[in-house]
């Protein structure tokens, strides 16, 4: 199976695809500088594959011949293949400081969770269920760079569901769909090979607006419309965000002609709502892995910077580098406890334990504003009052401070506003918190779920009530 390089993935961005940006047409996705950061970095991704440095990594050989293929698109099948895949996430994770959510390796985790799903979606229709199988395949063997999109344009959820013109399909003569709509926020979309579109489960949800299906970026009568670029002034004042910025886009999609055999359900909402249950629970773990690379990097920049301003003998300070240092060693360690608790699903893949990384995705956006607030608490007015490179010549506006050198500290100081204040760092704060889903509906699922029946023996049997013997507290026995 060919793995692609930098420039191959370049080149096949040059398709002419119906991008908009500002309220023009993109002529071409590469030649566009708001695109370019974040390409460039797709791109370097692609080629460190071929780095022999970090080919176990990033690749494994595959059958008799030995022929190597991508570990990006590896269905895991136990503990030890979850840790190496854990091993890649963070590897990609670093050379954007976490701040990257949607690198190549993420959405083929969305892919192989409906791959899992594809035997109860079999039991309704094999068809479906070959499409999956069948998509993964030439997914993988073109080594391709995915988007997806789950949400929908957000709506007056007043009005009654029936009058929302959510995403929808007819169906064709042909066995293939035409589908109608919108869908909102799709991350790397512009960028990106093709979109995987799902719908969530709703209530209310109609049978013609639940379809899963996948079609390449460039298709007749998709249009992608990008959010407003971030980046203020020159890109070298941004250290993330000149470099790293994955642009949102809605994914507009008018009479667009879905062929049968890239439809993966349609018009089940049962169906939809099953294969939903697992989808995300790889995507989870790689969302706990980025994001304590990310903790990382709070903590390097702002521990730097107490240094800097000689801020490190003062307890607060101190209960502020803690703090973040504590964020994201819990964060780890949900990630290593999943890993650890691996469950084997009935098409023999091996997950990392959904229940420990649904919690541990919950912890780490009900806290993710502390890592903000201590870097900001820290630094002070220097996160604002940093220099950027056309004023970092006058000897009065140089960075405060000791340690490193002048040019080390302003452009520290520089990271730090890009983490903390700018326009890049809002919208950082925005995928980290609503990228999962949102917390509530992700509370109200996590419940759903859980088995309170230890809970209530062992509350009932501590009543005196309903337990079969007084001492049946429901405690683990470890027979001989
Ligand atoms: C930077 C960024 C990147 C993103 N990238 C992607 C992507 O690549 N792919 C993708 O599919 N999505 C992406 N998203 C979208 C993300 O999935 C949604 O933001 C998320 O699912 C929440 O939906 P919403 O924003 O439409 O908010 P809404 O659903 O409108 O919710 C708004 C508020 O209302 C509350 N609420 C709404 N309905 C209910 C209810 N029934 N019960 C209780 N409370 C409710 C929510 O909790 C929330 O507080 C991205 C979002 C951001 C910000």
């Amino acid at each position: 199976m060919p793995l692609r390089r930098g420039d191959q993935y370049k080149a096949g961005l040059d398709d002419g695809r119906d991008v908009q940006l500002l309220g023009r047409k993109v002529p071409a996705v590469v030649r566009e500088p708001v695109l370019s950061g974040a390409i460039d970095a797709v791109a370097q991704i692609y080629d460190r594959q071929f780095d022999p440095q970090f080919a176990e990594l990033f690749t494994l050989a595959e059958g008799e011949s030995g022929s190597l293929s991508g570990r990006m698109y590896q269905i895991p099948r136990s503990e030890h293949d979850i840790r190496l895949r854990g091993a890649l996430i963070d590897h990609v994770a670093r050379m954007s400081g976490g701040t990257m959510g949607r690198t190549p390796e993420y959405v083929p985790l969305v892919l192989i969770g409906l791959l899992d799903a594809a035997g109860g979606i079999a039991k309704k229709n094999a068809d479906w269920a070959q499409n999956i199988a069948r998509y993964y395949e030439h997914c993988r063997g073109g080594d391709l760079f995915l988007s997806h999109s789950f949400a929908d344009r957000q709506v007056d959820r007043a009005t009654e569901s029936k009058k929302i013109s959510h995403l929808s399909y007819v169906p064709m003569k042909d066995g293939g769909i035409q589908v109608s709509g919108i869908k909102a926020a799709a991350t790397s979309a512009p960028i990106a090979d093709e979109i995987i579109v799902l719908t969530p489960p709703r209530n209310g949800l109609a049978p013609h607006q639940a379809v899963f299906f996948a079609v390449p970026t460039k298709t007749e009568g998709l249009r992608f419309v990008c959010r407003q670029p971030l980046l203020e002034g020159p890109a070298e004042d941004h250290p993330l965000g000149g470099r790293f910025d994955e642009m949102d886009a809605w994914a507009i999609f008018d009479k667009v002609n879905v062929p049968a055999e890239r439809v993966f359900v349609a018009g089940d909402v049962e169906l939809v709502a099953m294969a939903w249950r697992n989808l995300l629970t790889l995507a989870y773990y790689h969302i706990l892995v980025r994001s304590a690379v990310k903790a990382d990097l709070f903590l390097g920049t702002s521990s730097l910077i107490a240094g800097y301003l000689g801020l490190n003998a003062f307890q607060g300070i101190r209960e502020s580098l803690a703090d973040i240092a504590r964020y994201g060693e819990t964060i780890r360690a949900f990630a290593r406890a999943a890993e650890a608790d691996v469950i084997m699903t009935r098409a023999g893949m091996a997950m990392p334990n959904p229940r420990i990384l649904a919690v541990g995705h919950m912890y780490a956006v009900e806290h993710h504003h502390r890592l903000r607030e201590s870097l900001v608490g820290i630094a002070g007015q220097s996160v604002l009052m940093s220099p950027g490179v056309a004023d970092a010549e006058a000897p009065e506006l140089a960075a405060p401070g000791h340690g490193g050198n002048d040019d080390e500290r302003r452009r520290v100081f520089r990271l730090a506003w890009d983490l903390a204040a700018s326009a890049f760092a809002g919208r950082q704060y925005m995928f980290e918190v609503f990228n999962g889903r949102d917390l509530t509906r992700n509370r109200t699922a996590f419940f759903e779920r859980f088995d309170l029946k230890a809970s209530q023996t062992l509350a009932l049997a501590l009543a005196g009530a309903g337990a079969k013997r007084a001492d049946d507290t429901g405690a683990a026995v470890i027979r001989g």
